[in-house]
């Protein structure tokens, strides 16, 4: 029994979660649907599972998300360029 799946999953849900917290948006169709809900965050190109609302923006390419891996989502260690907590 070893991790490597869960590893694995784990490291593509916290590289999503940067790419998010780098490059998402709250769906603006959300905020005037339902002000009170949660707004879907898109990411450059998406479309919004709720309502259809598509990003306009120009989809992230491989270099934007290798970008991230730079940081090493893999360690989860918070790098120099995320000093929050100290
Ligand atoms: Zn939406």
């Amino acid at each position: 029994m070893t991790g490597d799946k869960g590893d694995f999953w784990h490291a593509v849900r916290e590289a999503t979660r940067q790419l998010k917290a780098k490059h998402g948006i709250p769906c603006p169709e959300c905020r005037r649907l339902h002000p009170k809900a949660d707004p879907t965050i898109l990411l450059p190109g998406d479309r919004c599972r709720v309502d259809g609302y598509r990003d306009r923006r120009a989809r992230l390419t491989q270099r934007d998300i290798a970008e991230l891996g730079k940081r090493d989502p893999l360690r989860g260690t918070p790098s120099a360029d995320f000093p929050e907590g100290e």
